[in-house]
């Protein structure tokens, strides 16, 4: 999903007139058969969620702000920190965990679209405004988190080389971000890298239950996945399969790091047109919808061109259990 931004942190393109900006956005959007990015700000009325985290959107979505008590909100230009109000809770509520625990800030990533909806590029779900990606680095300042990740690739993995377990960047300050995380009351389920489950299996104290939400999958090695459940306002939303019962510690997790899982078939689960699931119907109101005030969000607007041209990419492997209602995944998220 980065492969087009720039490594040296330069942007992806000088300055230009405003005309042409809107023109690239425009081309590169319909290229990859998504309306939902070229909206810049939330739906009018009431907030409601919609569908599921893979085919769904929000109406009414909050903003989240650019920073908050132990948490700072990164790569604003791709405009994708929308979400429920629940979610902001959430990362408000992580946050203030994390100013109390070591002190460094969190570094937040995509949520939502201003609508939600299908993204251009890096995730199949964050559609519903439930879904946030939360980095494992932790930063000491806003600037810091600005010169790491503006326009530059991911920063450094949690796992060691061959995918078996966690490297030398990862610690204690990871292991009590993500339990935190998953004994939140609204965290429906938080994707990792297998290494990374394996590893807070190996080390958790006492009570084993938030294990459970822990869930396994492929890439995730710089950041958690986090996925609220569907909140009592939304009866729209599709809530997922039940994460199944125990820590997840057993056969579960040791298939992961099975020949089968390491190699999967080429072209098992390669994705079609088909597989897509529908767009819930009441989806086409919210993204014809009134926007909720006069757009704001030109800047960014202008410098997620960036993320639009940057395009998806990754590989397809097969995976057990139901995580994901269309089946596939990318290497980067889903
Ligand atoms: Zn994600």
């Amino acid at each position: 999903m980065l492969k087009l931004e720039l490594r040296s942190g330069r942007r992806l393109f000088a300055p230009a007139p405003a005309a042409l900006l809107v023109g690239l956005l425009a081309g590169a959007s319909a290229a990859l058969a998504t309306p939902w990015s070229n909206i810049s700000s939330p739906s009018k009325g009431l907030t409601e969620v919609i569908g599921g985290p893979a085919n769904g959107c929000i109406g009414g979505a909050e903003t989240l702000s650019k920073t908050g008590p132990g948490y700072v909100s990164v790569r604003r230009y791709r405009n994708r920190y929308y979400g429920h109000p629940d979610l902001l809770s959430f990362i408000q509520d992580l946050g203030w965990a994390q100013q109390r625990s070591s002190g460094g800030l969190v570094m937040i990533g995509d949520l939502s679209q201003p609508r939600g909806g299908r993204m251009s590029s890096s995730h199949r779900s964050h559609q519903n405004g439930l879904d946030v990606d939360i980095w494992m680095t932790l930063v000491s300042s806003p600037a810091e988190a600005s010169r790491l990740m503006d326009h530059r690739s991911d920063p450094q993995t949690m796992v060691a080389p061959g995918g078996r377990s966690v490297s030398g960047h990862w610690g204690t300050a990871q292991r009590t971000l993500i339990e935190t995380a998953a004994r939140h009351p609204r965290v429906d389920r938080i994707f990792v890298n297998p290494a990374i489950k394996r590893d807070l299996c190996q080390t958790a104290q006492g009570d084993r239950l938030w294990l459970r939400k822990i869930r396994p999958w492929q890439g995730h090695a710089a950041h958690f996945h986090v996925r609220l459940t569907c909140p009592p306002d939304s009866p729209q939303c599709s809530p997922q399969s039940p994460v199944p019962a125990g820590d997840g510690c057993g056969s579960e997790l040791a298939w992961w790091f099975s020949d089968e899982a390491r190699s999967p078939k080429k072209g098992s689960s390669k994705p079609t047109h088909a597989s897509r699931p529908a767009t819930p119907a009441a989806c086409s109101a919210v993204l014809q919808a009134q926007a909720r005030k006069p757009s704001s969000y030109a800047g960014d607007l202008l410098n997620h061109a960036d993320g639009l041209l940057s395009g998806a990419s990754g590989f397809i492997r097969r995976f057990p259990g139901n995580l994901i209602p269309d089946g596939f995944a990318s290497r980067f998220d889903f």
